[in-house]
């Protein structure tokens, strides 16, 4: 098991990895699980015991990453090892990211906190909560409390290249880049929170926003990247950010050759924002002169945590541990590989 003293404070960019448990459809279809975990930073698919022809998949593929979890982790733990280390960055006047990454129902929301269905989980558990708890903490602390910072949130979507604020009635934004190349979304709205409560009901807010009018709220959010944002500010001025985007759903990126010529295009975008993404993180983590940032409006929008100094990602890929989810978990296990 993990300990405390297997954190790595030091890292420009960390890449992590979570399997969630079979789920009942999954049990009940019989579906195998072909995914373990040996250690902690050491990931393995593999052919299940019981003998089905897995050859198609390459079988037995081992895969590492600075961090593993397995499907007994909980949601505090892989904050812990993540997001948490990230906090201090952005009070330290940084820009920090977080990315959940994975197929449609590996644990994206789940992990996140961002699903107020209410059926499955305890929202106030997840990386949005866990991290707005810390912040308020932190601003406690006599060093931080003397620069009177204040707390504010942002929560959008990017669905086919457009941005869209969930805090104000999904009002389409235009993105602008000034002649000194920052970037900024219109009017995006910025509401001030207090307490973990505060930011808890945005969330909820924005939540309904984002699914309002679809059939299904998977079916929405596995065609759209959610962006919510901590900013701390102080006389008004930006000090850091910190966001925490659950990223549409990575196996949408083959649609590209459906029939529909909406699904189509949407694939394409899709597609496109995970490339540039990883191109992104990979500038940041070679510290390289050029980020190719405005490739994809997710990359665009989230330009200013690709660059400087001071800025840290982390991802977290969700996986699913039934075979019958096995290509989408192979593609998943190495986009992270190009990512690190
Ligand atoms: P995604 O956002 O990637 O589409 P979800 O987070 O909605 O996937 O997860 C799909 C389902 O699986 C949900 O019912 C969720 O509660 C459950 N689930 C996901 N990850 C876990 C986990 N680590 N432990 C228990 N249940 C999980
Ligand atoms: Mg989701």
């Amino acid at each position: 098991p993990l300990t405390t003293t297997d954190l790595i404070e030091e890292h420009r960019i960390c890449v992590c990895v979570r399997k969630r448990p079979l789920n009942k459809k999954e049990l009940t279809v019989k579906d195998l699980d072909v995914i373990t975990i040996p250690s902690k930073d050491v990931v393995m698919v593999h052919e299940p015991k019981q003998k089905v022809d897995l050859t198609r998949y390459l079988e037995n593929q081992t895969f590492r990453f600075d961090y593993a979890f397995d499907d007994s982790t909980t949601n505090e733990m892989v904050y812990r090892f993540t997001a948490r280390p990230l906090v201090e960055t952005i009070f330290d006047r940084g820009m920090a990211t977080c990315f959940a990454y994975g197929q449609t129902g590996s644990g994206k929301t789940h992990t996140m906190g961002g699903d107020f269905s209410g059926k499955n989980q305890d929202c106030s558990k997840g990386i949005y909560a866990l991290a707005a708890r810390d912040v308020f903490l932190m601003l406690k602390k006599p060093n931080y409390k003397k620069l009177d910072l204040q707390v504010y949130a942002t929560f959008f979507e990017i669905y086919s290249g457009k941005v869209f604020d969930l805090l104000n009635r999904k009002a389409k934004l235009r993105v602008l880049e000034d002649g000194k190349q920052q970037v900024q979304v219109v009017g995006l709205q910025e509401c001030e929170v207090r307490c973990t409560e505060d930011v808890l009901k945005l969330i909820e807010i924005g939540n309904s926003c984002r699914t309002s009018g679809q059939t299904s709220a998977n079916a929405h959010s596995s065609r759209s990247h959610a962006v919510f944002q901590i900013i701390l500010r102080r006389k008004g001025k930006m000090h850091g950010k910190f966001s925490l985007i659950d990223l549409a759903g990575n196996e949408r990126g083959a649609d590209t050759s459906s029939a529909d010529r909406q699904t189509r295009l949407e694939g394409a975008e899709i597609n496109k924002s995970l490339l540039a993404l990883k191109e992104c993180i990979r500038a940041l983590g070679r510290n390289k002169p050029h980020t190719p940032f405005r490739a994809s409006k997710l990359t665009q929008v989230l330009r200013d945590s690709f660059i400087g100094e001071n800025s840290r990602t982390c991802m977290i890929a969700t996986i699913s541990p039934g075979m019958a989810s096995c290509e989408n978990t192979l593609n998943t296990l190495r986009y992270e590989e190009e990512v690190s």
